[in-house]
């Protein structure tokens, strides 16, 4: 018993480590593809991606904003404008003429000159009105004044302009003793940087913005900054960024990793020198992974379902070969009969139904006569070839509640379930009939064979052995009486 079912359990087990190995196989190797393939996109992102965006970006701010610096450092050398101003600003004209030249010719949206002297602000279009200290939009000409830089970018919105975004480009103006004698510059819109960065956020999901050097948020795109960040907020109140404007100034460039609601950022930061701001290229890890972590899925189901199919191919293929070999272990080669151990099986279930049913169970014990002789004169694949023959015989005779089997040699055994003695009798006498009257062919000869019959029928108290025997002891007197006969012993 132990061993049946330590047989049992083994193509179970050999079942269960494939499955094991496979899915460690699989799911190793898809997590190490999944983990290359991150590692590669995050490589990407920060080496590849974001630089290039920055570089872009760059790029196009130079154009817009670096021309328009210089522009307003040549106003601030220009000798016209110093001497008119030095000159008691006597005629306003040639001021207002001088002003809308820079600014057609540049293509800018103002230009202007404010006068420290008389606190007049100029611009193309004429004189605009008197500056004053005390109000609050007139502040970045007394900040500009005040400071030691000699000029200062100021993005507004320009109320008088549509409520476009406009950068300020504010000079300062001395006269030939370096005294400060007003404020010159243009203004210009920054909608090809902000059409850049809306394009650089709608079409690669990342977000483009400029900080000042105090960590204020000063461009971005038309849809806001980073989490919905707008200008002139600090960049210390964005989730995930408060630690970041310290770590700003040293190093200037750089990337930094961050996280918000759990969701992990890549950030490169550039300083520009000419405008004194970091322009932020800012890319947040979800979107991008999502692909692979979707790859990653699709590689999990495919190596579940091939597991899947694998173990129910090896599960099909190991019953049919335990089958295949139960039905060898069980069978005889040469008659495909059952052989004794398969007939021990069914022949101990019928005795114990027959018992049961209290029904009459006979055996019949056939020897084939002089099947040495047969075997030595005409060869053993002959005697094969007689034995096959004798097989169908018996199994043209059967029911299908019979059991045959091949008991060994030339011996081949019959038990008839629920049989009277009569009938027994009657099939093993048409049986040996046969035997005796039927040729059976082989390469061209004729052979000749005839069978000894024992007949026994099941008593109270016999087991397979003793019925057997019983069969056994008719089959010796048949041959002791002179062959091809039947005997029976039914006590
Ligand atoms: P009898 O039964 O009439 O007394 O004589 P016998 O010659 O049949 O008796 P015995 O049992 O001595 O011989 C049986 C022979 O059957 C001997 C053996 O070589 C042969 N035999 C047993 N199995 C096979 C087999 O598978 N194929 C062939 N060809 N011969 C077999
Ligand atoms: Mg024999
Ligand atoms: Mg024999």
């Amino acid at each position: 018993m132990p061993s049946q079912s330590a047989k049992a359990a083994s193509p179970r087990s050999l079942v269960f480590i494939l499955l094991v190995l496979l899915a460690c196989g699989f799911v190793a190797t898809s997590l190490a593809s999944y983990h290359a393939a991150l590692d590669s996109i995050r490589d990407s992102i920060v080496n590849t991606e974001l630089p290039l965006t920055s570089d872009n970006v760059y790029s196009e701010i130079q154009k817009d904003l670096v021309r328009p610096i210089l522009i307003s450092s040549m106003m601030s050398r220009d000798t016209f404008l110093r001497d008119w101003v030095i000159g008691g600003e006597q005629n306003t004209e040639p001021m207002i003429r001088y002003l809308q030249e820079v600014q057609s010719h540049y293509g800018a949206v103002t230009s202007f000159f404010v006068s420290e002297q008389s606190k007049t602000y100029y611009q193309a279009k004429g004189v605009l009105k008197k500056i004053d200290q005390q109000a609050e939009r007139d502040v970045w000409y007394y900040r500009l004044r005040d400071q030691e830089e000699p000029y200062e970018i100021n993005v507004d919105i320009d109320m008088a302009n549509g409520d476009r975004m406009t950068v300020f480009i504010n000079y300062k103006v001395f006269d030939y003793e370096h005294r400060f004698i007003g404020a010159a510059g243009v203004g210009l819109t920054v909608d090809a940087v902000v059409q850049l960065i809306d394009q650089y956020q709608r079409r690669y999901d990342r977000s483009v913005y400029f900080v000042d050097t105090t960590g204020r948020i000063v461009l971005t795109g038309a849809g806001g900054g980073p989490m919905g960040a707008r200008i002139g907020d600090q960049l210390s109140d964005v989730e995930g960024l408060e630690e970041l404007h310290s770590k700003l100034p040293h190093p200037k460039s750089g990337n930094f990793f961050y996280q918000e609601h759990g969701r992990g950022h890549f950030l490169n930061v550039r300083f520009i020198p000419e405008l004194d701001w970091y322009l932020l290229v800012d890319k947040h890890e979800t979107g991008a992974v999502a692909g692979i972590r979707q790859s990653l899925y699709i590689n999990l189901l495919i190596c579940g379902v091939v597991t899947l199919l694998v173990l129910v191919l090896v599960t099909l293929v190991l019953r049919r070969y335990q089958a295949r070999i139960t039905a060898l272990a069980t069978t005889d080669s040469l008659t495909e009969l059952p052989n004794r151990r398969g007939f021990e099986l069914l022949a101990n279930q019928a005795i114990q139904e027959a018992r049961r049913s209290q029904s009459t169970l006979c055996a019949l014990l056939f020897d084939l006569d002089g099947f040495k002789l047969l075997n030595d004169s005409h060869g053993h694949l002959a005697g094969d070839a007689v034995l096959r023959g004798f097989a169908r015989h018996l199994q043209q005779n059967l029911r299908q509640s019979d059991i045959i089997c091949r008991w060994g040699g030339e011996e081949f055994i019959l038990l008839l379930k629920d049989t009277p003695l009569d009938a027994a009798r009657q099939l093993g006498e048409k049986i040996r009939q046969q035997t005796a009257t039927s040729a059976f062919n082989f390469a061209e000869q004729t052979l000749h064979t005839s069978t000894s019959i024992g007949l026994a029928t099941l008593q109270d108290g016999d087991d397979l052995q003793a019925l057997i025997a019983r069969a056994d002891r008719a089959l010796y007197r048949a041959k002791q009486a002179g062959r091809n006969r039947l005997c029976e012993e039914s006590q």
